[in-house]
């Protein structure tokens, strides 16, 4: 994978406490997500950070932003959705300590690609409904119950029908393929 952003380091180098504020626009590739949808990041997205030279190595604190498309949990209808969130990483020269969290850097620039897609995978919604009370699919003819009236039978249904409904499925093959 291509870096998405990278941080030159030159400016806060040899100087503990140093921090130089960077801002950016990146640019995202499309992600598989739960429920094996499509997630797609309408880019590009913005950046803002500081990096602090901590002597050890370098503390990054951030946020990112933007929108994205991906379907509609219920009714599988495409969702605009807005992202934000902070991040916060730390990056040292050698391998952190058991107990520490952080990245490993070389050279004269961070790469923060990793941390850019951990906070994607982290705070992104594992759910996104069109609307939060979307009517979803019906679960017999897969109408967008959103924007149709279908006369499926549905749960608390007349027993009658269910007979109805099995003949007609085991006459016609039904729906699930
Ligand atoms: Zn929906
Ligand atoms: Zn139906």
């Amino acid at each position: 994978m291509e870096p998405i952003f990278q941080v030159d380091l030159t400016a806060i180098k040899d100087l503990p406490g140093a921090r130089i504020e960077v801002q950016g626009q990146i640019t995202l590739p499309s992600l598989n997500w739960e429920g094996n949808r499509l997630l797609e990041f309408i880019n590009p997205w913005q950046i803002s950070l500081a990096v602090t030279n901590v002597k050890r190595g370098y503390q990054v604190d951030g946020k990112l932003s933007g929108s994205y498309r991906i379907n509609c949990d219920r009714c599988l209808e495409k969702v605009k959705a807005d992202f934000s969130s902070d991040f916060n990483d730390l990056f040292l020269p050698e391998a952190p300590l058991p107990e520490e969290e952080a990245k490993i850097f070389t050279g004269d620039e961070l790469d923060l690609t990793a941390t850019i897609m951990e906070t994607i995978n982290l705070q992104m919604p594992l759910k996104t409904l069109c609307l939060p009370n979307c009517r979803g699919l019906c679960p017999v003819c897969g109408s967008n119950l959103n924007h149709e009236t279908c006369l499926c039978p549905q749960e608390d249904f007349d027993p009658r029908l269910a007979v109805l409904l099995k003949w007609k499925q085991e006459k016609g093959g039904g729906n699930d393929g």
